[in-house]
C-alpha cells in the first residue's frame, strides 16, 4: 500500500507528522496532489483550540492549489495532471437549503480541513468531484490557493443588495477586508472606505485602490462619515471582523436604513446597540463561505489580474516547517508590519 505524510492536530498546538496510507477516491470523488495550502483565520482558531466547531484529530487546511491524482469511477470532469482547487463543504444534497442551492446552509454539511474531511496539511487529500474547479496554467499555485478566501468576498458582496455606484465601508483590511474591497472596486463601487487598526494593512488597500482609508485609533470613522460624506452616508457596510469594537462602528456609522454584511466570525454573544438596529432600520446580514459561482468568479478574476492577490501573500514556508508558518501567523508584530496570507509549500 503507498503511503504519504500528512500533518495532523492532535491536540491544541499540537502537530503530529504520520505516515497514513493514500486515500482512495470514491466513486464520485477526486484524489488531489497538493502543492500550496494557505493558513487562514479559522485555522489558527482551530490550532489554539478556539474554533467552536473544530475538534482534533483533524487535518487543517482548506485554501490549497493541487494536481488531479485520480478520479473516482463516476468522475468524467477530470483527468490525473489537471490544476485544481476545491470548495471547502461537502453537502448532502437533500436537505432543505441544499435543494434550494443554498449549500453552504447544509443541515449535515462536512467541512475540508475543518470537520469530517482531513485537509490539504498532506500529500494528498480526497474530495467530493462536485466541490472540485479546474484552475488555469497561468495561475500559480500561490495565486490557486487564494481563490478561497477571494470567493468569500465575492460570496459577501453578491449577497448584498450591493448596486453599481453605491458607497461601501470594509471594516478590516486583513485578507477577507482586503479582497471584499478588491470586489467592490471592481464592481463600480463610488466612494470606497476602508478602516482597520493596522496601519500597513490600510497602506496596501489605499495601493489598492480604497478612497479613503482611517485608522480608527486615530479617526472616528462615525464621525468621519457624518463630516465628509453626502446624506447616503454608507450604503454599505461589511464588518470582515466581528468583534464588540467593529459591529459598533458599523451600527454607530450606518444612517438610517443602511445595510451591514457580517462576513467576520464573531463571538457568540456580542452586547451591541440594538436599539439602533430596530430604530434605524438597519439590515444586518451574515454572509457564510461561497457557493460555485462565487469560485467561478474568484478563479476568473484572478487569473485575469483583475484582483491582486499577489501583494498579499507575505510569508512563503516549506510545508516541513509547519511549525514556523503556524508561530508566523500566530505573530502579532508580523501582522503589525503588514504580514497578510502565509502559504505552505510542497
Ligand atoms: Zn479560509
Ligand atoms: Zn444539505
Amino acid at each position: 500500500m503507498k503511503t504519504m505524510k500528512q500533518i495532523q492536530l492532535t491536540d491544541v498546538r499540537k502537530f503530529e507528522v504520520q505516515e497514513v496510507p493514500i486515500p482512495e477516491p470514491g466513486p464520485n470523488e477526486v484524489l488531489i496532489k497538493v502543492e500550496a495550502v494557505g493558513i487562514c483565520g479559522s485555522d489558527m482558531h482551530s490550532y489554539t483550540g478556539h474554533h467552536p466547531f473544530v475538534h482534533p484529530p483533524i487535518v487543517l487546511g482548506h485554501e490549497y492549489s493541487g494536481i488531479v491524482e485520480a478520479v473516482g469511477e463516476n468522475v468524467h470532469r477530470f483527468q490525473k495532471g489537471q490544476r485544481v482547487t476545491s470548495e471547502i463543504a461537502v453537502t448532502c444534497g437533500q436537505c432543505y437549503n441544499c435543494k434550494r442551492g443554498r449549500y453552504q446552509l447544509c443541515e449535515r454539511g462536512k467541512y475540508l480541513g475543518n470537520v469530517g474531511i482531513d485537509g490539504a496539511m498532506a500529500e494528498f487529500l480526497v474530495i467530493d468531484a462536485e466541490r472540485v474547479h479546474a484552475v488555469p496554467d497561468n495561475m500559480t499555485p500561490e495565486q490557486v490557493s487564494m481563490v478561497e478566501p477571494l470567493a468569500v468576498a465575492f460570496h459577501a458582496v453578491r449577497l448584498s443588495n450591493f448596486k453599481v455606484g453605491d458607497t461601501a465601508m470594509v471594516i478590516g483590511a486583513g485578507v477577507i477586508g482586503n479582497l471584499t474591497a478588491q470586489v467592490l472596486k471592481m464592481a463600480g463601487v463610488r466612494t470606497l472606505v476602508v478602516t482597520d487598526v493596522v496601519d500597513a494593512r490600510l497602506e496596501l488597500i489605499k495601493k489598492q485602490g480604497a478612497d479613503v482609508v482611517l485608522n480608527p485609533i486615530k479617526t472616528d470613522p462615525a464621525e468621519w462619515v457624518r463630516e465628509n460624506m453626502g446624506p447616503e452616508k454608507m450604503d454599505l457596510i461589511f464588518d470582515c471582523v466581528g468583534n464588540e469594537a467593529t459591529l459598533d462602528q458599523a451600527i454607530n456609522t450606518a444612517r438610517k436604513g443602511t445595510e451591514i454584511i457580517l462576513v467576520g466570525v464573531p463571538p457568540v454573544r456580542v452586547p451591541v446597540n440594538m436599539a439602533f438596529v430596530q430604530d434605524r432600520e438597519l439590515i444586518v446580514v451574515g454572509s457564510l463561505q461561497y457557493v460555485a459561482e462565487d469560485y467561478v468568479r474568484a478563479i476568473h478574476a484572478i487569473s485575469h489580474g483583475r484582483v491582486d492577490v499577489d501583494s498579499l501573500i507575505t510569508d512563503v514556508f516549506s510545508i516541513n516547517d509547519y511549525e514556523q508558518a503556524y508561530a508566523a501567523a500566530l505573530d502579532k508584530d508580523r501582522m503589525t508590519r503588514g504580514g497578510m496570507k502565509v502559504l505552505m509549500e510542497y
